[in-house]
């Protein structure tokens, strides 16, 4: 399906719009277009710019974390995954060829460590950061290879320090691509790692609960400002342990907000929760105060803009034909954050259909 017309698209900003794509590329945008193509229509639901998470465990491989791309991907509304460093140059190749065999789109951030997670402490060797061979397998998939990932936290750094952040941060200016890191406890410290991350890097899993996280007692940690000021991004990754409601709640009372809104999902966590799906972790956000706007810009735009993937993330004349059809169900529905705590509320984003890679999948019925 590379050419139809979409009739009476209902946006999340209000608009009403008829969308006509042309070899799986919007070719025109307008309030009534007339043409021979295949027409759709998705009756009340909202359209939207294909959702897209960065930072899910989408490689099947090893037991600590992994799932499968379509799993998490297209079935749950979701165009386009990346691999948040499940796979470090060691396994690369087999990643790869993974994605190719997917529905759904697959980008990775290399781990810097070569082994990728293959266990829960990947930067406890040192010997594990390789840079010519991250460098090789930049140069061999350099449209699949959109940036790079460092887990900086105590139980997968030991005894290592910063030295590997000080690697990535290197290693990161020499291929010139944006660098992940996640936090948690530590070492590091939060202050040391927003110190020595620059504009364009991304803190994921930035409303976890831990003491080193951005919250202290009742206000955030000034180093998070700082961060914000010189232009670093912050991105939700859910995961099983690194999403607090209070601690998102605070930020958003002080005016900061994640910039992205991702799941760090995988087999566990989906099947058991508290993550689930994409769709649930947009849920909480709604239920803590973000609009649906805001919520719709940090699946699509935001990180689009974050990797530099500039045909995606809007419906917009000359972007890639990838969407999300959603509702808002009015339903009472519980959610839980990573701390066990249970939220109530009345509305949930569901997603009905998906458009990616020129394939239509209405997802009510395959369920
Ligand atoms: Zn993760």
């Amino acid at each position: 399906m590379e050419n139809y017309l979409i009739k009476k698209a209902r946006l999340t900003d209000g608009q009403v719009v008829d969308i006509l794509v042309h070899k799986g590329v919007i070719k025109e945008i307008a309030a009534n277009i007339e043409s021979n193509e295949q027409i759709i229509s998705f009756g009340n639901d909202f359209v939207s710019a294909g959702w897209m998470d960065i930072h899910t465990h989408c490689f099947n491989k090893f037991e600590t974390y992994g799932d499968k791309a379509d799993l998490v991907g297209y079935r749950q509304g979701v165009c386009t995954v990346v691999d948040a460093g499940t796979s470090g140059s060691d396994t690369i190749d087999e990643l790869y060829q993974q994605a190719s065999k997917a529905k759904t789109r697959v980008y990775s951030l290399l781990n810097i460590a070569c082994t990728g997670i293959y266990a829960q402490n990947e930067l406890a060797d040192l010997n594990h950061l390789k840079r010519q061979e991250i460098l090789e397998a930049y140069q061999k998939y350099p449209e699949f290879i959109i940036g790079i990932k460092a887990r900086m936290s105590k139980s997968v750094l030991g005894d290592s320090g910063n030295q590997p952040l000080h690697f990535a941060k290197e290693l990161q200016k020499e291929l010139n691509l944006p660098l992940m890191v996640h936090i948690g406890s530590a070492p590091s410290k939060l202050e040391e790692i927003m110190d020595s991350l620059d504009k364009g890097d991304i803190i994921t899993h930035i409303f976890n609960p831990k003491e080193n996280g951005i919250k202290d007692g009742n206000q955030i940690k000034e180093c998070v400002y700082k961060a914000i000021e010189k232009g670093i991004y912050l991105d939700l990754g859910h995961g099983t342990d690194s999403f607090s409601f209070n601690v998102a709640k605070l930020a958003l009372d002080n005016g900061i907000m994640a910039d992205t809104i991702s799941s760090d999902i995988y087999f566990r966590n989906r099947i058991n929760g508290p993550v689930y799906d994409l769709a649930t972790t947009m849920t909480k956000l709604l239920a803590i105060g973000y609009s649906l706007n805001q919520v719709i810009d940090k699946v699509t735009n935001m990180p689009a803009k974050l990797f530099n993937l500039s045909h995606f993330g809007k419906i917009e004349v000359g972007k890639t034909a990838d969407f999300t059809i959603f509702r808002l169900e009015e339903k009472d529905i519980e959610l839980k954050d990573s701390s066990g705590k249970v939220m109530t509320y009345h509305q949930s984003i569901t997603p009905t259909n998906v458009i990616v890679k020129n394939q239509l999948y209405n997802l009510t019925e395959d369920k």
